[in-house]
C-alpha cells in the first residue's frame, strides 16, 4: 500500500424471525426443518394474484423488541413498501419490505474498537430458496421431480417456498466500522443480542443470518492540510451473503488490500456486489448494484399503515428482559465475572436468572465467583450448567478447589526425597530452565496424595535445590 487508507464498512445484516407462522399468511414457519419442499405454502406465499397478505403482529413485535434493545427510537406510525424485483425466488416480482418508515432507526452497538450506530431495524418478507441442482443426484431425488420435463444430467434450479414469506428483520449499521475485526465483533454481537430476545435462532449455516459489508477505503493523506476528511468516498462494494463470521472477516480484509491496491494505481475500484469464494479465500464480481430507485419502491397497497401506538409500544417494553449488557455490567460490579465469560455462559434470561442464583451459592458458600466462572467457562471443571443443583455444583467445586493441610516437616520431608531422585531436572532449574518447576509440584503432590498450595510447594522446591547446591558446592 502507498497510501494509508481508512476502512469504511456499514453493515446489513438479516435475521429470519422465530414465529409460528409466516409473515403475511398462515404457512407454517419452519423452512428448516421441514421435511419436504414446498409443503408450507398457500397463495399468498406463493404469489398467486389476488392473494391479500396480513402483517404478523409477532413478527412485528419483534422487530420492535430488537430496535429498542439497541437504543432505537420507533415510528409510530409505519408502513410497508413493495420493492421490485426480477428473480425466480420471488413470485410476485416484488418483495413486501419497508422502505422510508422502517419500524426502528437511530440506535447504537457498542464494540471494543467503538460505536457502531445503528440506522435502521426493519422488517421484510424471505425469498424462495433456490437450490441449483443436476438430475438424478441427491437432492434432485429427493424433491421429487416430474420426469417427464426433465433429462437425465441436465442442469436445473429448483426452488423452495417452505422459506418464501418467512419474516426476515433487516439491521442497517452507518458507515462507522473501520476494521474487519470490528465488523465480526459487531455482527457476533448482535447474532448475541438477538438470541438472547428469543427473536431468532441466527443459524448462520443453514442461512437463518445472513451478514453483508458495504465496503470503501478513504485516503488520509489530506490530513496533511489539516482538515479530516470525513467524506464517504464515491464508491462502495457490498460483500454478499456471507454464512460465517469467519468468512466475514476474511472477506473484508481481502476486499481492503484488493481496494487499496486499485486506488494506489490512480483508479477508483467500481461500485458492485461480490461474493465471496471460500474455496479459493478471494473476493469476486456478482453483479454490478441497482441503485433505490431500480427497485420503483412504492407502499403496499394490500396492507394499511401501522400505528404502534404507546400502549403497543409499552406492552412490548414491559414484556422485554433486563437488557444484556446491562446484566453482564451489574455481574461484573457485584461478583467480578468478566462480561466476555458471562456472554459464554449465558445465552437467554432464563439461564441469566439461574446463573444469577448460582453466583449468588457460590458467594454464600465462600467460593470466588470470578474464579469459579473462569473454571466453568474453560471446563477445567466439570458440572452440568442449568441443571445439576446449586449445592451439587457448589459441593464439586469446594471439593476441587479445597487445598489439604500439610506441615512443613512433611513436606521438605517428601521434598528433599522427589529433589535427590531427579538430579538432572534439579540442575536443569538452577541452570535457569524454571518451567521444570512444574514437574516438581506434581511430583511431590502425586507423592502426598494431596492438593496444595502451588506457591507453597514452589518455596520448599527451591529452598532446598538451594540447599543442595550449597552442600555440593
Ligand atoms: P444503498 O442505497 O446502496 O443500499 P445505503 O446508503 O442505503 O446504500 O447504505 C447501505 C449500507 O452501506 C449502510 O450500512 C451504509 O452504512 C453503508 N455505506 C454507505 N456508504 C458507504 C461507503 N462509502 N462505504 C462503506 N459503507 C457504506
Ligand atoms: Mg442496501
Ligand atoms: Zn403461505
Amino acid at each position: 500500500m502507498k497510501e494509508s487508507y481508512t476502512t469504511i464498512i456499514g453493515m446489513e445484516i438479516h435475521a429470519e424471525v422465530k414465529t409460528s407462522s409466516k409473515m403475511f399468511c398462515g404457512c407454517k414457519n419452519d423452512p428448516f426443518h421441514a421435511p419436504k419442499p414446498n409443503i408450507y405454502t398457500c397463495p399468498v406465499c406463493l404469489g398467486l394474484p389476488g392473494a391479500l397478505p396480513v402483517p404478523n403482529k409477532k413478527a412485528i413485535e419483534a422487530t420492535i423488541t430488537l430496535g429498542l434493545a439497541l437504543g432505537c427510537k420507533i415510528n409510530m406510525l409505519s408502513k410497508f413498501d413493495r420493492k421490485h424485483y426480477f428473480y425466480p425466488d420471488l413470485p410476485k416480482g416484488y418483495q413486501i419490505s419497508q422502505y422510508d418508515i422502517p419500524f426502528c432507526y437511530d440506535g447504537i452497538v457498542q464494540t471494543s474498537e467503538g460505536t457502531v450506530r445503528i440506522r435502521r431495524v426493519h422488517l421484510e418478507e424471505d425469498t424462495a430458496k433456490l437450490m441449483h441442482s443436476t438430475i438424478n443426484n441427491e437432492a434432485f431425488d429427493s424433491a421429487q421431480p416430474r420426469p417427464e420435463l426433465t433429462s437425465k444430467g441436465e442442469h436445473v434450479t429448483l426452488i423452495d417456498f417452505n422459506r418464501s414469506g418467512v419474516p426476515l428483520i433487516e439491521v442497517v449499521t452507518e458507515p462507522d466500522i473501520h476494521s474487519a475485526s470490528q465488523a465480526k465483533e459487531y455482527a457476533k454481537k448482535l447474532r448475541q443480542i438477538i438470541r438472547y430476545l428469543g427473536i431468532a435462532e441466527c443459524d448462520m449455516e443453514q442461512g437463518g443470518m445472513r451478514l453483508e459489508a458495504n465496503i470503501s477505503l478513504r485516503g488520509i493523506r489530506n490530513q496533511e492540510s489539516g482538515i479530516r476528511n470525513q467524506e464517504l468516498p464515491p464508491y462502495k462494494v457490498e460483500l454478499k451473503n456471507i454464512n460465517s463470521f469467519r468468512f466475514l472477516e476474511k472477506g473484508i480484509a481481502y476486499e481492503v488490500a484488493r481496494q487499496a491496491e486499485i486506488l494506489d494505481a490512480g483508479k477508483t475500484p467500481i461500485q458492485e456486489t461480490r461474493g465471496y469464494d471460500a474455496e479459493k479465500q478471494i473476493t469476486f464480481t456478482q453483479r454490478v448494484k441497482e441503485t433505490a430507485e431500480d427497485y420503483r419502491y412504492f407502499p403496499e397497497p394490500d396492507i394499511p399503515p401501522i400505528r404502534v401506538g404507546h400502549t403497543w409500544l409499552s406492552a412490548i417494553q414491559r414484556a422485554m428482559p433486563e437488557p444484556m449488557d446491562g446484566v453482564f455490567s451489574r455481574w461484573q460490579k457485584q461478583y467480578g465475572v468478566l462480561p466476555e465469560y458471562a456472554g459464554q455462559l449465558c445465552e437467554k434470561p432464563e439461564q441469566a436468572t439461574w446463573l444469577e442464583g448460582l453466583f449468588q451459592a457460590f458467594d454464600a458458600a465462600g467460593l470466588a465467583v470470578g474464579m469459579c466462572v473462569n473454571f466453568l467457562v474453560h471446563k477445567r471443571i466439570q458440572v452440568n450448567l442449568f441443571s445439576d443443583s446449586y449445592e451439587t455444583i457448589c459441593n464439586t467445586f469446594q471439593q476441587a478447589t479445597q487445598l489439604d493441610d500439610v506441615s512443613d516437616d512433611e513436606l521438605n520431608r517428601v521434598v528433599s526425597e522427589v529433589v535427590l531422585q531427579n538430579p538432572k531436572i534439579a540442575a536443569q532449574y538452577t541452570s535457569g530452565k524454571t518451567q521444570v518447576m512444574n514437574f516438581f509440584i506434581g511430583q511431590v503432590m502425586k507423592r502426598m496424595q494431596k492438593k496444595l498450595d502451588a506457591k507453597k510447594v514452589e518455596r520448599a522446591v527451591k529452598k532446598i535445590i538451594a540447599q543442595q547446591n550449597h552442600e555440593l558446592s
